[in-house]
């Protein structure tokens, strides 16, 4: 069956599709970056509030602010914004389709987008636009008023190009006819998302005008969350599974584990669904669950991408399956990440990390080694650095954290062990590649990317481990590297 709203209801009885009445839905969140997380992870919550009866005036419009979202919006728009969502472990697979989407902005629009913004009744705008979407400089972690695209945006705010340029042109529309700003809720895996994003809307404005600044520093509230759903990107596997198993032909369908995590801070400007209902759990603090979540399970995968990307693993359940990276990912954890994890209200990290452990070994949700490869000039400073910088202040040992660096930095060589060459998989290939050439008989090179290491790079202590890390990838291989890190021989 074509997926569509005139065909929700000949769908196969095996896949469940909403209870509410579509037509009913009145639009609450402008969403920007509709992608496969959103889709498996806030879609699905407030699908699930909705089906509960409640809510119904916070359906999701899409927004986007590039070219290349007009396909996904294309996919969208022929199956009237539907998508099926596909939870899959060993023993469980399950379809649903989530209509909690009603509208998608064609992407690139500002004007349009930002007439919508300035809709009362749009009281949230969410974003899942990539740890690289923020304007971030990574080595401070502070926002970059100077990247050319916050400054294009600062000298024209009437035609912006970004997503800060268009959420701040909405908030001065607001502002000027006396709408209650919207709340700015961060959905990315970055430390601090709210801070993060407010840093680039009030960073923005302050290019623009102090007093604009300090309104919305008073007036817009962006409250901190993690979120967590594996979610990999959709290829004609997951159309094929969709089609087979459950006889729906969904052009863009998304697949992720049946696990999924929300910890948000309660700080809405103009109200917000009652997702406590659907078990998003509302808390004062954020960041104790938050910095878990990305040192644990986003440094994890870090941890096992790039072994398993030089050893020509495609599937992160392979990876998990191979002794040398599941163990490497077991004692780096437990040894040097753990221990910098602070206390959590009612976890216990040892179990986390176990369930973590689990999670990258369901050999159903076809997540790819390449994905966690992806981007590691954005992630490595949120998921691996500041750890390493911890166990440097505390002077803990830090062999294996070292060694992941140093399996990156092989990684970006562009080779694997056996020789296959690796596609660019970062936004930065080209210095990355470059950079990496340049560290095989000169370690140094790479920790001198400062953006990327800050102060990490500087240390004596850290420079030797890396270079040794490195020199036994380029001379004994990955393998021969791990086991002898494994057996405290490195
Ligand atoms: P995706 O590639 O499917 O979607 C990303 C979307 O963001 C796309 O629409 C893209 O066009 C847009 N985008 C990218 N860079 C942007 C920028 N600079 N400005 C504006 N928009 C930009 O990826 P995804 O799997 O949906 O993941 C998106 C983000 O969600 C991740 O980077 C992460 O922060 C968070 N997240 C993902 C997962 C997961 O397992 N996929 C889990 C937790 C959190």
């Amino acid at each position: 069956v074509k997926l569509s709203q005139a065909n929700l209801g000949s769908l196969p009885a095996n896949v469940a599709r909403p209870n509410y009445e579509r037509a009913a839905l009145t639009p609450g969140i402008v969403h920007f970056g509709v992608g496969n997380f959103h889709r498996s992870h806030q879609a699905v919550y407030l699908d699930e509030l909705f089906n509960s009866g409640v809510g119904h005036d916070w359906a999701i419009v899409g927004a986007g602010v590039f070219d290349g979202e007009k396909v996904g919006r294309a996919r969208l728009a022929e199956q009237d914004w539907l998508t099926t969502v596909v939870e899959q472990d060993s023993g469980h697979m399950s379809a649903r389709v989530t209509a909690v989407m009603i509208d998608f902005l064609m992407p690139g629009d500002a004007a349009a987008i930002i007439e919508r913004l300035s809709d009362p009744a749009i009281r949230i705008v969410s974003l899942t636009i990539t740890e690289g979407g923020y304007f971030i400089d990574p080595a401070s972690g502070l926002f970059n008023p100077t990247h050319p695209d916050i400054v294009a945006d600062a000298q024209n705010l009437g035609t912006p190009k970004s997503v800060f340029g268009i959420i701040l042109a909405g908030l001065i529309r607001r502002r000027q006819d006396g709408i209650v700003p919207f709340t700015v809720m961060s959905c990315d895996n970055i430390p601090g998302n709210g801070h993060v994003a407010s840093d680039a809307t009030i960073g923005l404005a302050r290019l623009v005008d102090e007093t604009l600044a300090d309104w919305v520093r008073d007036n817009v509230a962006f409250p901190n969350s993690m979120v967590d759903r594996i979610t990999p990107a959709t290829t004609d596997r997951e159309r094929g599974i969709l089609a087979a198993a459950f006889g729906v032909d969904d052009n863009w369908p998304v697949f992720c584990e049946p696990f999924k995590q929300w910890v948000m801070e309660d700080r809405f400007t103009d109200g917000r669904p009652a997702l406590e209902k659907v078990g998003v759990q509302f808390v004062h603090d954020v960041a104790p669950f938050e910095l878990m979540k990305i040192r644990i399970l986003n440094g994890g995968h870090a941890t096992i991408a790039y072994p398993a990307g030089l050893m020509d693993i495609h599937f992160v359940h392979e990876a998990m399956e191979n002794p040398l990276v599941r163990a490497f990912l077991a004692k780096l954890e437990r040894e040097e990440i753990m221990p910098t994890v602070p206390p959590v209200p009612g976890v216990v990290i040892e179990e986390y990390c176990q369930l973590i452990e689990r999670r990258f070994s369901n050999p159903k949700i076809g997540d790819t080694v390449r994905r966690l490869c992806l981007d590691g000039s954005n992630r490595q400073p949120k998921f691996i650095i500041p750890t390493i910088a911890d166990r440097l202040k505390a002077g803990g040992g830090m062999t294996g954290l070292a060694l992941e660096s140093a399996l990156w930095c092989r990684y970006c060589f562009g080779t694997t062990d056996s020789g296959a060459v690796i596609e660019p998989n970062d936004p930065s290939w080209t210095r990355l590649q470059a950079t990496a050439t340049a560290a095989k008989d000169m370690p140094q090179a790479w920790l001198a990317m400062e953006d990327i290491y800050g102060e990490v790079g500087k240390s004596a202590p850290f420079a030797a481990a890396f270079a040794h890390g490195l020199e036994a990838l380029w001379t004994l291989g990955t393998r021969e590297t791990l086991t002898r890190y494994l057996g405290d021989s490195l």
